[in-house]
C-alpha cells in the first residue's frame, strides 16, 4: 500500500505531541525539533501505519529494515550538528526520512542504499522539487562516496562492526562522523572528530538498537 499524501490537522497535531515528547526525552536542538516538526513522517511509511506514524517507534519499510525511531533520528542528528550548506553522508537511506530531515536543515546531502528495492523507492521521493540539495546512491556505504569527498559530516544508520576506515579518510579534517557502533546486543553512539594530524577524537554516548550494516549491493 502506498503512503497517503494528505497532511491533516490531525497528523500536525500529533506530530506537535511527538515534538514536545522529543523535547521531554532531552532532545534540546531547536533546528533538529524544527525540521523533524515540518517533515510529514507518514509520507515515509506505508498507509497501514498511517494512525501509529507520531507513535516514538521504529518500522518496518520492507526487505526486512525499519526506518529509524524518532528518538533516536533526533538524538543523531542533535550529535551531527548540521549547519546550512554543509556537505553530509549518510549511509542507509531505507525510507529516506533521515535524509530528508537533513536536506530540511539546508544541507547538501549525499545518502547510500545497499538494497536496490530501497534504493528504487527514490524515483517515487514526494519531495524531489523541495530539496534538489537531496541526492541519492546505490551502493555500499563501507566503500563511501568519494567522487563527493571531503564530506564536512558523516552519519551512519546502520550498527556498524567497527569504524569504516574508508569513511574516515573522506572525512574533513576537523569534520564530524556519528554511528553506532556494536557491542554485542546493542550498539554505543559514538561522535567522532577527525584532528589535524588525521587522528580520531572519540566521544561515547546512549546505547541503540540499529539494523546491521552491512558489506556489499543487494539487488
Ligand atoms: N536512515 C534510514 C534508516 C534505515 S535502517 C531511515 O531514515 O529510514 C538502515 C538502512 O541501512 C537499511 O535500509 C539498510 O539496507 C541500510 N544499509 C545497511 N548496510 C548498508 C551499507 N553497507 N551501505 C548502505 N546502506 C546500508
Amino acid at each position: 500500500m502506498k503512503p497517503k499524501l494528505e497532511d491533516t490537522y490531525q497528523h500536525k497535531g500529533l506530530r506537535r505531541q511527538l515534538i514536545q515528547l522529543l523535547r521531554d526525552k532531552g532532545i534540546t536542538d531547536e533546528a533538529v525539533l524544527d525540521a523533524m516538526n515540518n517533515i510529514p513522517r507518514h509520507f515515509f511509511l506505508d498507509s497501514a501505519f498511517d494512525k501509529i506514524a507520531y507513535e516514538d517507534r521504529a518500522f518496518p519499510i520492507g526487505e526486512g529494515q525499519t526506518i529509524s525511531q524518532p528518538y533516536t533520528v533526533a538524538y543523531q542528528t542533535q550529535l551531527l550538528k548540521v549547519s546550512k550548506m554543509e556537505k553530509v553522508l549518510e549511509i542507509g537511506t531505507g525510507s529516506m526520512y533521515q535524509s530528508t530531515v537533513l536536506a530540511e536543515m539546508g544541507a547538501k546531502v549525499y545518502t547510500i542504499e545497499r538494497q536496490k528495492k530501497l534504493y528504487d523507492q527514490h524515483s517515487s521521493y514526494v519531495f524531489k522539487m523541495k530539496y534538489p540539495n537531496l541526492k541519492f546512491f546505490f551502493g555500499d556505504g563501507f566503500e563511501g562516496l568519494p567522487a563527493f569527498q571531503p564530506y564536512d559530516k558523516i552519519l551512519i544508520t546502520a550498527a556498524a562492526p567497527f569504524i569504516p576506515p574508508k569513511l574516515v579518510q573522506q572525512l574533513k579534517v576537523g569534520g564530524v562522523m556519528v554511528l553506532p557502533v556494536d557491542e554485542g546486543e546493542n550498539q554505543r553512539m559514538l561522535r567522532l572528530t577527525k584532528l589535524q594530524d588525521g587522528s580520531l577524537q572519540e566521544e561515547a554516548f546512549e546505547e541503540f538498537s540499529f539494523v546491521p550494516m552491512l558489506t556489499g549491493k543487494n539487488r
